[in-house]
């Protein structure tokens, strides 16, 4: 499982990282991205509603 965050999409509305904390975490312009060592996801439960949650689809994940 690989995540990938469309940093052209993302509006840094911050719903991944409240929903994942365990996963994404948001830059010091409040965009989104990985916390070292959660590219894959990390078998975090709440990754799908992460993804879910984000208002413009910005990130995806793809299956290996
Ligand atoms: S929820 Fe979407 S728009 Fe908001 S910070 Fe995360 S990736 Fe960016």
């Amino acid at each position: 499982m690989r995540i990938t965050i469309d940093t052209d999409v993302c509006i840094g509305a911050g719903q991944c990282a409240l929903t994942a904390p365990g996963v994404f975490t948001q830059d010091d312009d409040g965009f989104s991205e990985l916390l070292p060592g959660r590219e894959d996801g990390a078998g975090d439960p709440m990754l799908r509603e992460a993804v879910r949650a984000c208002p413009v689809q910005a990130i995806t994940v793809a299956d290996d």
